[in-house]
């Protein structure tokens, strides 16, 4: 570091010092030469993530953006904030140690992975409402899957007809294909 008062490159650090929140670290500093005091900061550089989105454009990643959205999925869920706020660290975390351009669909993918241990309605909300599947029958065919581990007609309110009161005849599927008929 280069002394303020007097321009010589040598010093040395005679306290160091975290910020409260672990974000950045303060020195205070001594130059060898003048013996002029002064202060650096140290933080960590902001991320330059890049989100590639389907058509091809760019845009920068928006922590609060991804957050919204998952937020969005457990709506009205028992699942903790806490377990929300780990889940997007995590994410960004991943997402940041893999490269500085990544395609929004690896985004999506990985919120779908990470829901689907949590919590499998906000999984599927998440699907049905920010992940556009390829096909409808890929959409099918994750709930599907998941059918086999939650109790179907407990699904089929969730998604398609969340006005329904339980009891009722489930609302006709609003998706459909010419593959696949019948109840979820
Ligand atoms: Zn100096």
């Amino acid at each position: 570091m280069r002394c303020p008062k007097c321009g010589s490159r040598d010093d040395k650090v005679i306290d160091s010092r975290q910020s409260r929140d672990g974000s950045s670290i303060r020195r205070r500093r001594e130059c060898l030469k003048c013996k002029y005091r002064y202060t650096t900061y140290e933080e960590i550089e902001r991320s330059d993530l890049r989100v590639v989105k389907r058509d091809r454009t760019h845009e920068p990643f928006d922590r609060r953006k991804l957050a919204g959205s998952i937020a969005k999925a457990f709506e009205k869920r028992s699942t903790s904030l806490l377990t929300l706020e780990d889940m997007v660290e995590e994410i960004v975390h991943e997402l940041e140690t893999s490269g500085r351009e990544v395609p929004s669909s690896a985004i999506g993918v990985k919120v779908l992975e990470k829901l689907r241990a949590i919590d499998e309605v906000a999984y599927l909300r998440y699907a049905s409402v920010y992940q556009r599947f390829q096909d409808v029958d890929e959409f099918v065919d994750a709930i599907h899957t998941l059918g086999r581990h939650v109790k179907p007609n407990a699904l089929q309110r969730e998604l398609f007809a969340p006005e329904a009161p339980p009891g009722s005849t489930p609302a006709p599927r609003k998706i459909s294909t010419n593959k696949h008929h019948g109840r979820v």
